[in-house]
């Protein structure tokens, strides 16, 4: 029966599935969803009570339509017709040739070539890769390190994490197996500050006597994600263009949790009108359907690579510019441009806002920050995790809690009842945890 095959699941995933960030085998068994249409995952069994739980949390900020769309399904159902994959070495085809050039098409003027990667920690890598080897090829190898600011995440391969908040982020444990990089102090809180000429000057003091050593200064513009939910001045991205300019150091906004509109503007870099030399999106270009990230950058930084002794961007994935994902990719946009995003974010924004006012005055709660479609409770303490998410579960919603925050990004499909029932269980969680 069905309670014997969803215990028999578990305890095969217990013994044997490693899960993100996970113990072996797991202290606290995840729940086994069954299917996802719209904004709800369908559990196998009820849990707390609940079998069908909206998700606030997008699928880590992929899922911006929700699940099971008519159009993506038959975007990929349609190139499935067609051909599943085939190796780009040598090769091309139509989805990935389209996707590209819609991503020129859509981003900061002076991004013109695109590499498909298959997940958003290699896109970072070949980003890294393109400003180092762009130094290389131009006769300057001394400028191998990346400056960035501390509370970032870039993804869990050994290049990003060398760029991921180094103190009390996720990577502590590899710190001396890492590039050494260089770190300004965490920007200042704020979307809406203006920017801190202190903290101007640290940061041009920083690019200044580091420049000869400098290859790119690498940040998540406007919003720190997975380093703590953190929001910034958009001024900042102007100020470190201008940086990078005068002291000759490529820039590179790593926008792949907040591209595609998530921070109410198709990207965040887009907020201050900055273009930085190279661009990783990844999450929800595919709409959270499949596994692609791209990097996108300049004519002036291809060049330079061409032009070096080793002319050649040396990297290859197996699975690179797959036709499913690069056609759903161009089906998750046409939704996107297709339909009054901007509209749907600026109203979760507002939901979010007014569902989460009362958090505020809960005991234990440092600070409630909402932009666009991402609503964050900051407590004064670490979460308890499993109490958190419980809480979240009995209000019949799916929210993933860490560090000492409680947070969603639903998916810009959410109803306005649902946007006010994630943000009931997020004060819940809040409480709880
Ligand atoms: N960069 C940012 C800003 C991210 O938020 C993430 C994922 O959370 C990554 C990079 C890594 O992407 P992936 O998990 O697809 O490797």
């Amino acid at each position: 029966d069905s309670s014997a095959r969803v215990r028999e699941l578990l305890a095969l995933d217990r013994e044997h599935v490693w899960h993100p960030y996970g113990a072996m085998p797991a202290p606290v068994p995840p729940l086994l969803v069954e299917s996802a249409s719209g904004v709800r995952l369908r559990l196998a069994e009820a849990v707390e009570g609940r079998r069908e739980l909206v998700d606030g949390m997008s699928s880590w900020w992929a899922a911006i339509h929700g699940y099971g769309h008519p159009a993506l399904d038959a975007a990929v159902t349609e190139q499935l017709g067609r051909m599943s994959h085939v190796m780009f070495g040598g090769l091309t085809h139509e989805p990935a040739i389209r996707l590209a050039a819609r991503l020129v098409d859509l981003t900061p003027e002076p991004l013109r070539h695109v590499f498909l990667a298959d997940s958003g920690s290699v896109s970072v890598e070949v980003a890294v890769k393109m400003c180092l080897q762009y130094w290389r090829s131009l006769g300057r190898p001394e400028k191998r390190r990346l400056l960035t600011w501390r509370g970032g995440y870039h993804g869990d391969t050994f290049q990003p994490m060398s760029v991921c908040d180094p103190v009390g982020g996720m990577h502590h444990l590899w710190s001396g197996l890492l590039p050494r990089q260089l770190f300004a102090d965490l920007p200042p809180a704020g979307f809406d500050a203006a920017p801190d000429p202190r903290y101007v000057s640290h940061l041009a003091e920083l690019v200044e006597r580091h420049a000869d050593e400098l290859a790119a200064v690498i940040v998540e513009p406007v919003v720190q994600g997975a380093g703590g939910m953190r929001f910034h001045s958009p001024g900042y991205l102007a100020v470190l263009r201008e940086l990078c300019d005068a002291h000759d150091v490529l820039l590179v906004f790593d926008e792949i949790a907040t591209g595609f509109g998530r921070t109410g503007e198709l990207f965040a870099a887009d907020h201050a009108g900055v273009a930085p030399d190279v661009m990783c999106l990844g999450k929800a270009l595919t709409g959270g359907y499949l596994t692609l990230a791209a990097t996108l950058c300049t004519t002036r930084v291809a060049e330079g690579i061409s032009g070096g002794a080793v002319p050649v961007l040396a990297h290859g994935p197996t699975f690179m510019g797959n036709p499913l994902a690069a056609a759903v990719a161009g089906a998750s946009i046409d939704l996107l441009l297709g339909r009054d995003w901007r509209a749907d974010v600026t109203r979760i924004e507002a939901g979010l806002r007014a569902g989460l006012e009362s958090a505020a005055g809960l005991p234990g709660v440092r600070d409630v920050r909402v932009l666009g479609a991402i609503g964050v409770v900051q407590l004064d303490h670490p979460v308890d995790m499993a109490a958190a998410t419980r809480a979240a579960v009995r209000q019949g919603v799916w929210l993933r809690p860490f560090r000492d925050l409680v947070y969603t990004m639903p998916p810009y499909v959410t109803a306005d009842e649902d946007v006010a029932r994630i943000a009931d269980a997020v004060t819940a969680a809040a409480a709880a945890g």
